[in-house]
């Protein structure tokens, strides 16, 4: 007999805040945990950190049987399954991890109906025998995770997605809910050709992740920043640091070691033995900052992560985005923050131009390319620029560093004539550093062996200093009116659109460049730089009871409690268990579990404090 669906509604709310502890739901989650609890199939597209698992999770808990959740991210099942246990949700994973032994005994309970949530990687699902076990089972749901792995153009293409179709044609009774958190219409219509889905209903999400902040600096000496940037912003917080090449990689995780940051490098050329140490550490502890290539990715689902910060320049915005994405999981305050100069743009158009690929391809990367630049050189909201790349229309955020400081433009219009002419008198044969050498009147040998010391425009940019210089070429090449000559080692050169400027009949307005170390940040609603000086005190050993929890039990510290908890604890200091309960992220089992040794820390702070005042 079908439940009424306000009757769905206030059971998924109640479970909502008994079993995970949170007091509302997010966006249209629960008009999706509605929809599919009550029969009907779903396409789920929302942003990574959107809250996708609550999604099924729920339904799975609503209706009789066993939620199936297909993920191709094996090595996250052991922690989705153990975060859910916290839960008291009786939740198993059936994979290549697992023994045979221990196989057959989740077997048996999918059999004899004793799991809520039971998560199968794709391959092991459409075994004979695995379809038979299910087919003599009774199943809630079918969640498949990550759809967008049936998409044979995207990068993460798994060929037994395709395969999944098959659940409908066995099982059509039973719903299915997909979810992905790829953007694209064109991904979408696959996902749901493929896995026939046309009866789905479709849930679109906003792709803004608001608890992000943006930032994009300008590069002068990039370490020297990011380690100002860490220790500044992010003093023991879990991160990720972007770089183009395994060798910078290595180079740059070392030198932060040097500086005393917890750094590890993260790279294709490393062995399988290292990565995985390293993912795991990154994973599992406390304020490890991992520097990777682009080879770390997906598959990381850690909910903390405090900042990314790239840099090198990515190759589209989608890049950018799926890369900032993983900060910031858990809803709290994180940051987005990288180092942008003349040398990332060259770079990047260099890898298209002396790429093999087709002309359309090395056309649909330059112009993704330059997408990229335009929110590089805004001097807009950064928000609105990326949510206007995939369609969404949206006003200033306030939490980017062109709304937090809105940068200064000027009429560089003689600037911008100086270096053009620059370019042209030197034979279009130079670099960004020897034409800057040139306009700054810099003697040298260098300049004396070409003869620069005696043109006009030797020394006729003496009014601008270096790094104002670098801002003006590099925008020059952003905006077109230059452009970089591959084959003569990255020499500028002029384009058609820099005559109009040459002859005096177009003005150009640039960004600019901030000088030095820019402000510390404004403190932010709900970071815990903004916590009081006691109560910053009992969250750092609210976190150390935490490690030695997770320690005790295996787990990564955040299936514990999150970050988020644990700051609501400090902030608010609750007195008894009522007072815990309302914290969000603590549902009944995590009361009873951690209730009473949470009250102890909180007391123990109290007596501490007396103690010391005595
Ligand atoms: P996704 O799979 O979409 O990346 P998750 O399902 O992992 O996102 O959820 C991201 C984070 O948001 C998790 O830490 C989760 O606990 C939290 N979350 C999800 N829904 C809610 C909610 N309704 N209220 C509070 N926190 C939520
Ligand atoms: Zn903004």
């Amino acid at each position: 007999m079908p439940v009424p669906p306000t009757d769905l509604s206030s059971r998924a709310l109640q479970l909502l805040a008994e079993t995970f502890g949170h007091p509302a739901f997010r966006d249209a989650q629960g008009e999706i945990v509605v929809h599919v609890a009550g029969g009907g199939d779903a396409l789920v597209l929302m942003p990574t950190g959107g809250g996708k698992s609550l999604c099924y999770q729920i339904p799975s808990l609503l209706r009789e049987g066993t939620g199936i959740v297909v993920s191709p991210l094996i090595a996250l099942m052991q922690d989705q399954v153990a975060a859910l246990r916290q839960l008291g949700v009786r939740a198993a994973l059936l994979n290549s991890t697992l023994s045979a032994r221990d196989a057959r005994a989740v077997e048996a309970a999918l059999t004899a109906g004793e799991l809520d949530v039971l998560y199968v990687a794709p391959e092991r699902l459409l075994t004979p025998r695995c379809l038979e076990l299910i087919g003599g089972a009774k199943i809630a749901l079918f969640a498949i995770d990550e759809a967008h792995c049936v998409s044979q153009w995207g990068h993460d293409f798994r060929p037994e997605y395709l395969q999944l179709s098959v659940l409908h044609e066995r099982f059509p009774a039973v719903p299915r809910i997909a979810l992905t958190a790829t953007a694209d219409p064109q991904t979408r219509a696959e996902i749901v050709s493929r896995l026939a889905l046309d009866r789905a209903r479709i849930f679109v999400s906003s792709f803004d992740r608001p608890n992000i902040r943006y930032t994009i600096v300008d590069k002068d000496d990039p370490r020297t920043q990011l380690l100002r940037f860490l220790r500044d912003e992010h003093p023991g917080d879990a991160g990720i640091v972007y770089c183009l090449s395994r060798r910078k990689v290595d180079e740059t995780a070392a030198w932060l070691a040097t500086k005393g940051v917890s750094a590890l490098p993260y790279h294709a050329g490393l062995d399988t033995a290292t990565r995985t140490l390293h993912q795991g550490r990154f994973q599992r502890e406390d304020g490890i900052v991992i520097v990777a290539t682009i080879a770390f990715g997906m598959g990381i689902d850690k909910p903390d992560v405090r900042f990314v910060a790239h840099l090198d320049l990515p190759k589209s915005i989608e890049g950018y985005y799926q890369e900032t994405g993983r900060a910031g999981r858990d809803g709290a305050p994180a940051d987005a923050w990288m180092t942008y100069g003349l040398g990332d743009l060259v770079q990047q158009r260099r890898l298209i131009d002396m790429s093999d690929a087709a002309e359309d391809y090395k056309r649909v990367s330059t112009a993704k390319l330059d997408a990229l630049l335009g929110l590089c050189e805004t001097a807009g909201c950064r928000r609105v620029r990326l949510l206007a790349y995939f369609g969404e229309d949206s006003a200033p955020c306030g939490n980017c560093d062109t709304c937090l400081e809105p940068p200064q433009t000027w009429d560089a219009t003689v600037a911008a004539q100086k270096a053009l002419s620059a370019i042209y008198r030197t034979g279009q044969r130079f670099g960004a550093v020897h034409l800057i050498d040139v306009l700054r009147g810099k003697e040298g040998e260098r300049i004396g062996r070409w003869g620069h010391d005696r043109l006009a425009v030797f020394g006729l940019g003496a009014d601008l200093d270096e790094a104002a210089w670098r801002g003006v070429f590099r925008q020059l090449v952003a905006l077109g009116l230059a452009c970089v000559d591959h084959e003569a080692h990255g020499a500028l050169k002029l384009t058609e659109a820099s005559r109009p400027v040459l002859r005096g009949e177009q003005p150009v307005e640039m960004r600019r460049v901030a000088a030095g170390p820019r402000r510390k940040s404004a403190s932010r609603a709900g970071a815990p730089a903004d916590l009081a000086p006691a109560a910053a005190g009992l969250l750092a050993r609210l976190k150390a009871w935490r490690l030695a929890e997770a320690r005790t039990q295996a787990v990564p510290a955040y299936v514990i409690l999150h970050d988020s908890a644990l700051a609501e604890i400090a902030r608010r200091c609750p007195a008894d268990l009522d007072a815990l309960a309302a914290v969000s992220g603590i549902g009944a089992t995590k009361l009873a579990r951690y209730g009473p040794s949470l009250l102890d820390v909180l007391r123990a702070g109290d007596d501490a404090a007396f103690g010391a005042g005595a």
